[in-house]
């Protein structure tokens, strides 16, 4: 008898087992699926396929760096400098390019519009901090991001989000401004997005024309936001109001 019984139990214990397996591995595919709809429905960064691990990205790169340093004639015996390779791998891999890796996109949800909201969401002054590809030099500015919701809504924490993840690549502040509204248009199923960036380019700032007030604005107006003058209106003047 309590050898059955602890055959029964065994056996329930590995169809539990088996059960969060395989709900696990459905959720996995499920949102995997989910990033790769939206990304292929963003305009691409240009990009080149490679099988290399995050780790092996951080390691490759840290060599890389060290020979840089070495050429630059700094001394990495130093130890204030020895780490530095090692440091900008990292920072690069998982932090300031972590954009270019899609499972950091992060995990969208859009909820039924049920209680039929009709008007503009707009959020302002999301920080955006990315990376100028021509110089690799910081570009930091401000994001408006603003739609009318059609069927679905969305989590406003995820906008911020979806404009931190594409700014975390390598970027031009047009093809950034594009990407977030390609993201939110495809997500919310709405043509009405809008999306307006003001930003410092310390390319600009720090060589070649050394303007340090200078900033540049780039907006991508879609549906009503582009055809209808007064929602264009309303939509800037919350723009202006949050610089
Ligand atoms: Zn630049």
């Amino acid at each position: 008898m309590p050898k059955n019984i602890t055959t029964k139990k065994k056996i329930s214990k590995e169809k539990t087992i088996e059960k969060t397996t395989k709900k696990k591995a459905d959720f996995t595919q499920e949102n995997a699926l989910n990033v790769s709809k939206i990304l292929k429905n963003v305009r691409p960064t240009p990009m080149i396929h490679n099988d290399f691990t995050n780790d092996e990205k951080i390691e490759k790169i840290t060599e890389k760096f060290t020979e840089i340093l070495n050429i630059l004639g700094l001394d990495l015996k130093d130890d204030s400098l020895i780490q530095t390779p090692h440091r900008i791998a990292k920072m690069y891999v998982n932090e300031v390019f972590g954009g270019l890796d899609p499972s950091k996109f992060p995990k969208i949800t859009v909820i039924d519009n049920s209680m039929k909201y009709d008007q503009m969401i707009v959020v302002q002054a999301i920080g955006c901090l990315s990376f100028c590809e021509h110089h690799f030099l910081p570009i930091d500015g401000f994001a408006t991001v603003a739609y009318i919701p059609n069927k679905k809504v969305i989590g406003l924490s995820k906008i911020n989000r979806i404009v931190q993840y594409f700014a975390r690549r390598p970027q031009v502040q047009e093809r950034l401004t594009k990407q977030i509204a390609d993201c939110l248009q495809y997500v919310l199923e709405t043509e009405d997005v809008a999306v307006h960036i003001n930003a410092k380019h310390y390319c600009v700032m720090m060589r070649g024309i050394e303007d340090t007030h200078s900033s540049t604005a780039t907006s991508d107006l879609r549906g009503h936001f582009k055809t209808l003058p007064e929602t264009r209106q309303e939509f800037l003047q919350h723009c202006k109001s949050s610089f």
